[in-house]
Order: C-alpha cells, then structure tokens, then sequence
C-alpha cells in the first residue's frame, strides 16, 4: 500500500492575504491542512507555527493527539511575544499512516477530512463550530448549517489556550480510497456533492486538487481554499519516472513568514500612503488655528461689565473656543459717562493693544470730568437769583 498525495493552496478571490497552510511530508507519512485566524497577518504565522511544531513531534516519535498538543502549545506560546498576535489560532487537521495500513485523523476546528470509497462520499471529522452544535441539538439542518452566517465561529482552535480538546479518528484504508483535507474556503464554496464529482472525476490527486479550488474559485472564492487529497494505490511507482522528493513541504511552511509579497499592497504601505496625506492637513490646520488663537489673543475691547467700564482681551463675542477675558476693571462707571459715550462703549469697540484701551477710556474720563463740572455751577447758581425778588418790601403809607 502506498500513498499518492497532491496539494493545493490558494488565496481565493476576495482575501489579500493566505492564512491557510498545509504540509505534506512523505517521508514520515505526514499530510496537515491548518486554517489559520488573527488579525493582521497572525492567521499566516498561526497555521504556519502549528504545521511546523506537528512536524517536528511526529518526527520526533510522538503519538498524534500529543503532537497536535503540542502545536497547540507553540501557537499559544508564539501568541504571547507580541501584541500583534494576541489571541491567534488555528484550525489543524492531519492524517498519519500507522502501522498497518491505519490512517490515524487528528483534528480540530472546522477544516475537514472526507473518505471517498467505493463511490461513496462520507465526512470523517466533526466541525468544532457553533451551527455544527446547533445540528448537532436538531435546530439546524446540515444544508442550513451550511448557508448559515454564524458558519465561519469555531469552537475549538489550536493555539487559542494553554491546552485544546483533540479528535482523533482511525481509518482503515483500502486500496483505492481517497482522503481529502481541506479548508472551509473549499466547503462553504461547493457542496459535498460538487466536491465528491470532482474526486471521481479526476483520480490524479495533484489534478483533484487543483480542479477543487479552481471550482471554489469559480464560485466565488471568497475565503482561503486549501485541499490535500490523498490517494491510496498498490502500484509501485512507474519505472524511470523520478522518485518523489522525500520531503515535500507546501508553500505557507516557511520559517520566517512576515515578508509582504510584491504586488499586493500591505497594510503598512496603506498607512504609509494615509499619512502622507494627513500630516500636511495637520500641519496646516494646526498653523490657521495658531494665527486665530494669535489674532485672538492680541486684541482688545472695551465694553460696560456690572455697569463700569472694562477692558477685555478677545473678540467681542468670542472666536472658536476663544472666549474673551478681562484684562482691566475700572472705576469708571457707565451712569457717568456722556449718553454718547455710553452708547460707543455698549458698541464694544475693538483695539489692538491694551495701550490703546486705556487711551480711549483716558478720553471717556476726561469728557465725564468736564460734563460733570459744567452742571453742577448751573444748578447751584439757580436759587438764589429766582430767591431775589421775593425778598423786596414795599413803603409804608
Ligand atoms: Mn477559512
């Protein structure tokens, strides 16, 4: 018995970015998909780190549940060196060759692993995803489950929590079955059906592959698309041909994932970009509302506060958020003040110095002084001349 594996992973139609990432390492009899989730790039470094620690357990002897366990502990850790990973995880489901021809599944999330055999198309693992417990309860069909908004929340992820809950499941193999990894970029696009007429279609699994997310992407491709398809054969590989690399390793397994590729426009470049445009307003903004607070500042006015008069620092009435304030109370009252004067000082003239101020209120005080002088003779002087009269005294016979 022997395995025949063909891959493929894409970026589908909508995202600017892959976060899926699968592994294909025939030497050890190792195939992995992991649907990676975080923001801004976390998802990519998410399912690779989980691939990469898999890989190393299983090569280092582990059982699969432990390996998983322990790609779950490298996500974890990895997510608490930087902010930027806060909270990330991944979806992980992997097949292992045991001894005997068994297919060990270890899984958890919502990718999935298919058996096709004999013509029939059955899943393997259970979705760890919130519409798959409402199935799961009787409150929600599959074919609803699968159109359902609430399709894409996971239960269960790798890398989200000190420790995760792994499925495993053991799978006979026959002669001539195929077993199908993929992520939900692939299932939410095709139906199980679509997917299995593919399978049947076309038996070379590195063509099965292809076609199943060239189909994904064909109808609509809005998620990431990754597919691992598996053929089990008893023929020997054909005479002459070369033999397969003994380690195959997908693109999206790379140490040092963080370069952004060219052609796609990262979001820091966006930033960048947006900058660009906002310093300038800034600085222009900050320069008008400088000149308005200076032009606000460096004037002045006089107007009556409590009925005297007052100089304010200002506009009359305020500017923005620039309300005048009182620069200098006087002892000059309004009452005192010629009825013309008054009326000017109500007008709340403007100057623009204090200096100015004072000289003008100089003025007031003065014309006050002089009003103030004139009537108070004019009154005084009254009296005694109607008086006069009344003291003459007529002779006596
Ligand atoms: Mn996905």
């Amino acid at each position: 018995m022997r395995l025949v594996v063909g891959a493929a992973t894409d970026v589908g139609r909508i995202r600017e970015i892959n976060e899926d990432s699968y592994l294909v390492d025939e030497s050890i009899g190792l195939v992995a998909i992991a649907d990676g989730m975080g923001g801004h790039r976390a998802g990519e470094v998410a399912s690779a780190t989980a691939l990469e620690a898999l890989r190393a357990s299983v090569t280092a002897g582990h059982p699969l549940r432990e390996a998983i366990e322990q790609a779950n502990e490298a996500v974890f850790t990895k997510s608490l060196t930087g902010e930027e990973y806060n909270g990330m995880g991944t979806t992980l489901t992997v097949g292992t060759l045991a001894a005997g021809g068994t297919l060990l599944v270890g899984h958890v999330g919502d990718s999935r692993a298919y058996l096709l055999r004999d013509g029939t198309f059955r899943r393997l693992t259970n979705d760890h995803s919130r519409v798959q417990e409402l199935v799961d309860d009787g409150r929600l069909t599959a074919d609803e489950a699968a159109v359902h908004p609430m399709r894409n929340i996971v239960t269960r992820a790798v890398g989200v929590d000190p420790s995760v809950a792994v499925d495993v499941y053991p799978v006979e193999l026959h002669v001539g079955d195929r077993v199908l990894l993929c992520s939900d970029g692939l299932t939410d696009m095709l139906h199980d059906d679509a997917i299995s007429n593919v399978l049947r279609r076309e038996t070379d699994p590195a063509r099965a592959a292809k076609s199943l997310v060239d189909a994904a992407n064909s109808a609509g491709g809005v998620d990431n698309i990754t597919v691992v398809v598996v053929g089990v054969t008893d023929e020997e590989p054909a005479r002459g041909s070369s033999p397969p690399p003994p380690v195959l390793v997908a693109e999206g397994v790379s140490p040092a994932p963080a370069a952004p590729e060219p052609g796609r426009p990262s979001r820091r470049r966006t930033v960048m970009r947006v900058l660009l445009w906002v310093v300038p307003v800034l600085i222009i903004l900050g320069v008008a509302l400088g000149a308005i607070a200076w032009y606000a500042r460096n004037n002045y006015f006089v107007s009556a506060n409590r009925g005297f008069v007052t100089v304010y620092q200002g506009v009359p009435g305020g500017l923005l958020w620039l309300d005048p304030t009182i620069d200098r109370r006087t002892d000059l009252r309004m009452t005192d003040l010629r009825p013309s004067d008054a009326a000017d000082v109500r007008s709340e003239p403007t100057f623009s110095s204090a200096g100015e101020a004072t000289a003008y209120i100089r003025r007031l005080r003065g014309r006050a002084a002089a009003a103030t002088t004139t009537t108070v003779p004019t009154t005084t002087t009254v009296v005694p001349t109607t008086a006069v009269p009344t003291t003459t005294v007529a002779p006596g016979p």
